[in-house]
């Protein structure tokens, strides 16, 4: 019986973390869509036609290219971001949050403060970044 009541006081407290954890990412998730929403009016009126106008007058479009790249570039970070809090999200419910996917090991509480949708412990991720960085330099 106390058992049975330590054990159920234990879940809550798992509840309430994943609660917590929750929060975290679907703010998160609302921040970058307000972003990138905000990135695309830019894009569509204002600033950026601005831009391209001015640079027209100057008949460099390279710039207008440029400006383009750069939109496209962050709207893809966006995209790549929320794609790892859905997965967050998904692994919250699945009760697979915060385990590495490479060793299994748990992944430190502070780490997750600061970086809510990993999916590595720090050892992997540098693991993986060195892999990533000796790849491109080959
Ligand atoms: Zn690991």
């Amino acid at each position: 019986m106390t058992r049975k009541t330590t054990k159920k006081a234990a879940v809550e407290d798992d509840n309430a973390r994943k609660e917590r954890l929750r929060k975290v990412l679907i703010q998160k998730r609302e921040d970058i869509i307000r972003e990138a929403k905000s990135e695309i009016r830019k894009f569509k009126s204002g600033e950026k036609r601005q831009l391209v106008e001015t640079v027209m007058d100057d008949g460099d479009l390279s710039v207008v290219d440029l400006a383009e790249d750069i939109s496209l570039k962050q709207l893809s970070t966006h995209r790549e971001t929320l794609i790892k809090i859905d997965t967050a999200l998904r692994k919250l419910e699945e009760g697979t949050y915060g385990i590495c996917e490479e060793c299994g090991d748990e992944i430190s509480e502070e780490r997750l403060k600061i970086l809510p949708f990993a999916i590595y412990c720090r050892d992997d991720q540098e693991k993986k970044e060195m892999m990533e960085k000796m790849e491109r330099e080959v």
